[in-house]
């Protein structure tokens, strides 16, 4: 199974960034294998997973990192950014903090990675609607200003994850093509 001789006509490393527990995993998990987890651990080896689809008929294939962690120790490598072309820059926007770290996140990506890299901004767990935090207008605006794209999410309920990963993926084939 899924050995069937696919070309791949292009890679797009994409890298997940944010504080610790605002669902980067799980996001993960449920854009390449279409999983939630309920009891998800501190992700330990696994580096990245990857997803192959079809966009303007080419196979594109999503190779999608994920910190083994280290976000928690503010110890995220230079290697771990090195040739991304697109992140996801990811809040809980049920904690307040998760986005007011939104600004030295993106100060380290802009430091480490490619000046063209698309971002998109991501509030996840919109599930949890009573406990929200993060207004969308502050989100909003906040991406407005940095010129980031925007989209709250649930990984939990599969709210608007996959159409997260798409539009970067579909903007990063827009940009190199
Ligand atoms: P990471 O540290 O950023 O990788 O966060 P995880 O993916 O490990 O998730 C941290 C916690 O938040 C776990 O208990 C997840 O089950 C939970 N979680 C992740 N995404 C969602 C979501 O969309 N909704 C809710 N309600 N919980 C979530
Ligand atoms: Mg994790």
């Amino acid at each position: 199974y899924g050995d069937y001789n696919q070309k791949i006509d292009y890679v797009f490393k994409i890298v997940l960034i944010g504080d610790s527990a605002v669902g980067k995993s799980q996001l993960l998990a449920r854009f390449a294998r279409n999983e939630f987890s309920v009891e998800s651990k501190a992700t330990i080896g696994v580096e990245f997973q990857t997803k192959t689809l079809v966009i303007d008929h080419k196979t594109v294939k999503a190779q999608i990192w994920d910190t083994a962690g280290q976000e928690r120790y503010r110890a995220v490598t230079s290697a771990y950014y090195r040739g991304a072309v697109g992140a996801m820059l990811v809040y809980d926007m049920t904690k307040r903090q998760s986005f007011d770290h939104m600004t030295r996140w993106l100060e380290e990506l802009r430091g480490h990675a490619d000046k063209n890299i698309v971002i998109m901004l991501v509030g996840n767990k919109s599930d949890l609607g009573s406990l929200r935090a993060v207004p969308t207008e502050d989100a909003q605006e906040f991406a407005q200003r940095e010129s980031l794209f925007f989209m709250e999410t649930s990984a939990l309920e599969a709210t608007n994850v996959e159409t997260a990963f798409l539009t970067v993926l579909t903007e990063i084939y827009r940009i190199i093509s």
